[in-house]
């Protein structure tokens, strides 16, 4: 079997306005955005399924989906255009241009993520060129614990995220530290790229915002455990993140980590492809 993308270190926020060479002014108008869209989202989250079509709803979390692309995928800013090469088959239904969560399948992931108690908002089909695309997402508003980076996710990926928080990372810090986590950090969801972020090649599962990175976990009395410095780092900290690595492999199609190769050193790359592929 092929390896999998490895996810090149994505920048800090400040960073990314750095290279985005964008002014001050831009930055708080896209804030702003952010906030009129969240405002929506209150009401979506508690409406049922179909609501979720409604237009102005999808005019709102467009203008989402643009901010959180353009925020959570420097890989596309770095070409310029952000365009490429199509490489690679798509792992995903391409349904690019139709109204998101249309089949079956999809509203009963909404239902299930509903059911589970997370807040989110339902993102509309996303064409990003290059072969890139957000399908049936979502962008996660509250899983009940704090996310750092999280970007456009496919409903399954969102789904199955939401749960290994919950009745993974949950337990496994209380087994292993004795405390709570509140926030869980991650190097993002969608960005347009290769495998290995390289020049040529299949496109990373990333490209379909079907796959997420995580980097770490702040405990509530302030300890950051790591993957960079814990995977090799005390026995509590190895043991809770190979717990949490061996629950990835069970609930995610491919899951990825420090072992598997260098470019993992930092996270674990979780996605939905593939059929229980853990290394
Ligand atoms: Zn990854």
């Amino acid at each position: 079997m092929g390896p999998r993308g490895p996810a090149p270190r994505l920048g800090t926020g400040a960073q990314l306005s750095n290279k985005l060479h964008r002014p001050r002014e831009i930055f708080d108008e896209l804030k702003k955005g952010i906030q009129l869209v969240n405002h929506f989202v209150g009401n979506l989250t508690a409406m049922p399924i179909p609501l979720f079509l409604k237009p102005r709803m999808l005019i709102a979390t467009a203008a989402a989906l643009t901010l959180s692309a353009c925020f959570g995928a420097p890989e596309v800013m770095k070409g310029g255009s952000g365009k490429r090469a199509a490489a690679g088959k798509p792992n995903r239904p391409q349904a690019v241009g139709t109204p998101s969560f249309a089949n079956a399948e999809a509203q009963q992931c909404a239902f299930e993520l509903k059911q589970a108690g997370v807040r989110f908002t339902p993102l509309p089909n996303q064409d990003h060129g290059g072969g890139c695309s957000s399908i049936d997402s979502v962008k996660l508003l509250d899983i009940g614990t704090p996310v750092s980076g999280l970007g456009a996710m496919t409903c399954p990926l969102a789904r199955n995220f939401a749960a290994w928080a919950q009745y993974a990372v949950k337990p496994a810090a209380r087994k292993y530290f004795g405390t709570e986590v509140v926030k869980i950090e991650t190097f993002g969801t969608y960005s347009c790229r290769n495998i290995y972020g390289g020049r040529s090649g299949r496109l990373s599962q990333h490209a379909y915002s079907n796959a997420i990175d995580i980097s770490g976990f702040v405990l509530a009395d302030g300890r950051r455990i790591m993957l960079d410095g814990g995977w090799k780092g005390d026995r509590p900290s190895q043991d809770f993140l190979r717990a949490l690595h061996k629950s990835g492999c069970r609930r995610f199609g491919t899951a990825l980590g420090p072992d598997y190769n260098a470019a993992h050193y930092n996270h674990f790359h979780f996605d939905m492809s593939g059929n229980g592929y853990c290394r």
